[in-house]
């Protein structure tokens, strides 16, 4: 297949690529209905990931990362939506956590987290949603009151990636719980042997079902005062309305990756399956079909790559971003159920 190469993917980049390509064929996939069926993924994968030097990839080398820019982090994800993974919390990890200590901690909070996150033995997570607070972030009622040297946090979190068997977590609170957006601060919390701290359930959802998304509570968690992210209390809602961008960015990238590998396998199975004495594949309507399938997929990672180049350069913006994520996700969809359907009956299983 003629593919198109972009200049952010460069040599450097194609390398991180194919190590993480053959990362998660071998030590995601290969364990894939182990982990479904134990409904989360062992923790020795975030290990072999970290010796691989697959975590972090975009933080400086001073702070243990990779020393690359957000294009090799954007190759791993990429890699993962192409793989057909859906469990494992890298995305979160190294390219949401991670970026909130880089953008906005101190030395001491940089040098104490980042090293271990990419080693892969300290897992993060990102704890915003709340039963009674998702879209609205500013509704979020998760307290953090002053103390002395420290913050008193009691509240609730749900749907939190990780968050079953996460070591750290950023977590939003409101320091000043009258003032709405402008109350919300982002704290890191060390999770571990931290009183008051209790995971509730780990979500039975209707897919990803070896991705850790859960629940957790705070009552009386004392979290050191320098533990806050920022130099005052009340930046919380503007770091995480900035670093929404290159969330959003990594979300286009996955879905780019898993639209290309559904129209890889779908030409494979048609070209293989029979009916009518002819492969699928021969019949004009398959190709009509994987035809504007492969059009999709192809202007879908131009777009993906206009964002990533401008993303590079700092330019893009959050409109950009915006539409990245929408469009993206939108043909994903459209993509994949296409091809499940080009796949008979064998398009509802999980392997054919
Ligand atoms: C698999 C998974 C992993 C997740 N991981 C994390 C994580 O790691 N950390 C974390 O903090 N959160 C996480 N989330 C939570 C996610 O960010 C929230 O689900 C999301 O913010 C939406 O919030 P909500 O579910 O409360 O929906 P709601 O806010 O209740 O929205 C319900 C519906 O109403 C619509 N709606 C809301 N407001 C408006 C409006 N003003 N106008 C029109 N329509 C509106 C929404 O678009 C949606 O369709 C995760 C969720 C999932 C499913």
């Amino acid at each position: 297949m003629n593919k198109h190469v972009p200049s952010w993917y460069d040599d450097e980049v194609g390398a991180v690529h194919e190590l993480a390509s053959d990362f998660f064929e071998r030590e995601v996939m290969g364990h894939a209905e182990k982990w479904d069926a134990q409904r989360r993924i062992d923790r020795e994968v975030w290990l072999k990931a970290g010796k691989l030097g697959l975590l972090l990839c975009s933080v400086p080398e001073e702070y243990g990362g990779g020393g690359g820019t957000f294009a090799h982090d954007l190759a791993v994800f990429e890699a993962q939506g192409y793989s057909g993974d859906l469990a494992f919390g890298v995305s979160v990890h190294s390219g949401i956590v991670a970026h909130y200590i880089l953008e906005y901690g101190t030395e001491e909070q940089k040098t104490t987290w980042l090293p271990g996150m990419a080693t892969g033995e300290i897992l993060g997570a990102i704890g915003m949603t709340e039963p009674t607070a998702g879209s609205d972030l500013k509704a979020i009622k998760t307290s953090a009151i002053r103390d002395g040297d420290h913050y008193v946090v009691n509240g609730s979190k749900t749907f939190i990636t990780n968050g079953s068997s996460a070591d750290v977590i950023v977590l939003a609170v409101k320091t000043d719980p009258k003032a709405g957006a402008k109350g919300v601060s982002l704290l890191i919390v060390d999770l571990r042997d931290c009183d008051g701290f209790e995971v509730g359930r780990v979500l039975d959802k209707v897919g990803q079902h070896a991705a850790d998304t859960s629940e957790l509570s705070f009552v009386d968690v004392r979290v050191p005062v320098s533990n806050l992210l920022g130099e005052s209390e009340g930046l919380g809602f503007g770091q995480l309305m900035a670093q929404l961008v290159q969330e959003r960015l990594i979300i286009g990238a996955q879905a780019a990756g898993a639209m290309e590998r559904a129209v890889e396998e779908t030409v494979r199975y048609t070209k293989a399956r029979e009916a009518f004495g002819h492969s699928l594949f021969e019949f004009q309507n398959t190709a009509f079909e994987l035809a504007e399938c492969q059009t999709i997929a192809r202007t879908s990672r131009v777009f993906l790559d206009y964002c990533i180049e401008k993303h590079l350069h700092g330019t893009l913006d959050a409109s950009d971003a915006a539409m990245v994520k929408y469009w993206l996700t939108d043909k994903q969809c459209e993509v994949i159920d296409r091809c499940v359907q080009l796949h008979g009956g064998y398009g509802t299983c999980a392997s054919t």
